[in-house]
């Protein structure tokens, strides 16, 4: 099925975008596996613990908002720390990247596939604006 010329957010589901960044990705997964295997942690590496790693990553990011109680405060944070914020997404990353990896996952078709899911989910013409969840549109 030939896509519509996609403007906007759209312009994300272009598969042009998808062939530029599977590469990318796999690109990038080699990276953080020969991290990993020059270590030996490879053997720490079970689903559990990357997923509990992922999560405790996440953590971290959450953690830099910590008390912060307004929006001024939350976009301060976020700029006077957006180093630390870039390095906690990148472990957040990096353990997706692994788990996906370990377990046979194609990323970029499992991140295709769930925008597919969301547009089906959020119609842009009942969810626009919104911030309902789909079951309450
Ligand atoms: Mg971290």
């Amino acid at each position: 099925m030939k896509r519509a010329q996609a403007h906007g957010p759209d312009r994300l589901l272009a598969d042009k975008d998808f062939g530029e960044n599977v590469s990318e990705i796999k690109q990038l997964t080699e990276k953080v596996l020969a991290f990993r295997d020059e270590r030996d942690w490879k053997q720490f590496h079970n689903s559990k613990d990357l997923a509990l790693s992922l999560v405790l990553e996440a953590t971290e990011v959450l953690e830099i908002f910590q008390w912060k109680q307004d929006q001024a405060a939350i976009d301060g944070v976020a700029l006077e720390r957006k180093q630390d914020l870039a390095d906690e997404l990148a472990d957040v990353f990096c353990y997706t990247l692994l788990m996906a990896n370990d377990l046979g996952i194609d990323l970029a078709e499992a991140l295709k596939t769930k925008i597919e899911k969301n547009n089906a989910k959020y119609p842009v013409d009942k969810a626009k604006g919104s911030d309902k969840k789909y079951t309450e549109l």
